[in-house]
């Protein structure tokens, strides 16, 4: 059934996916019901769908049987279509008159370089949309029971990549201000260069002692979390096998989890109602 019908609505209209646009949309962390409404209408109507490698096979399965899926995925380590002929295939594909569904993991413009890819669009004078994903560093705590905020624990959350643009912990972040002055640090790409953050944290002024949460695979069936502190992380996530894609949070919002983790509880884990009593937060935030 299409969407139009399944979901009525006064007063609103899903947009049409017109011949010659690109639509630019996030899939989510994971689970394919994470999807915004915007998004899959366009993967219902679009003639090509170009994907990233964190994009759940499961959503491509909503494509219309005519669709083409185009793999456009970028890994770490491993060979990918460079960036710019990304955009420049989007930009063929569009002049070809097709209606083209970029999708890419999470949201588009967070650590997705969506930003760029929607410039080259412009620069060619091809019309697109951009549509929202949840991000990993929110959606993906979700799904461990790890709020980013949370009333009397943190008024600030700083979303982070522990990558730059040549692989390296990036140099151009303040370590020591970010240590200082972000109560919840949200790490994206943070497993490679996990042994120099940790200790540039605490350089800064992080207590060793503070907790710090891994969701690895974030609201997959896959989905593992792994609970420690920043002194201990490294050798942890060895013995746990942590490995990417995982979201990495450090803060006191992580001890929510005793009482958040609604995956835990259905598969018999008790909640507490109140996480948070008893504990010695980090006061310094
Ligand atoms: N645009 C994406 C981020 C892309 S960068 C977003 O908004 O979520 C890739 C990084 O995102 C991964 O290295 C990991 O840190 C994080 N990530 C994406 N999907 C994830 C998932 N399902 N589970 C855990 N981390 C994920």
């Amino acid at each position: 059934m299409e969407l139009k019908e399944a979901l009525p609505l006064a007063n609103y209209s899903l947009p049409q996916f017109e011949c010659g646009w690109v639509w630019l949309a996030g899939a989510g962390p994971g689970d394919p019901g994470l999807l915004s409404v915007h998004a899959l209408n366009g993967l219902q109507h679009a003639d090509i769908i170009v994907y990233d490698a964190l994009v759940d096979k499961r959503i491509l399965g909503w494509a219309k049987a005519s669709a083409q899926l185009e793999y456009a995925g970028k890994r770490g380590g491993k060979p990918s279509p460079k960036q710019r002929s990304i955009s420049l295939r989007l930009i063929e594909l569009a002049k070809q008159g097709k209606r083209v569904l970029r999708l890419k993991g999470g949201d588009p413009f967070v650590f997705g370089r969506g930003g760029e890819e929607a410039l080259a669009l412009v620069e060619a004078g091809i019309p697109f949309r951009v549509i929202p994903g949840i991000t990993a560093g929110i959606g993906g705590l979700g799904y461990a029971g790890i709020p980013s905020t949370h009333r009397g624990i943190n008024q600030a959350v700083t979303f982070l990549t522990g990558h730059d643009q040549n692989g390296v912990t990036p140099d151009a972040l303040n370590w020591q201000a970010l240590a200082q002055g972000s109560p919840v640090l949200i790490m994206y790409m943070a497993m490679k260069h996990l042994k120099s953050i940790r200790d540039k944290l605490i350089a800064g002024g992080r207590s060793k002692t503070e907790a710090m949460a891994f969701v690895c695979n974030a609201s997959l069936p896959n989905q593992k979390v792994l609970q420690t502190t920043l002194g201990n992380c490294v050798e942890d996530t060895e013995k746990a096998g942590i490995a990417p894609p995982a979201i990495v949070v450090l803060g006191d919002v992580v001890h929510l989890r005793h009482g958040l983790d609604w995956l835990g509880a259905m598969h018999g884990k008790k909640l507490q109602a109140h996480p948070l009593e008893g504990l010695a937060l980090e006061a310094a935030q």
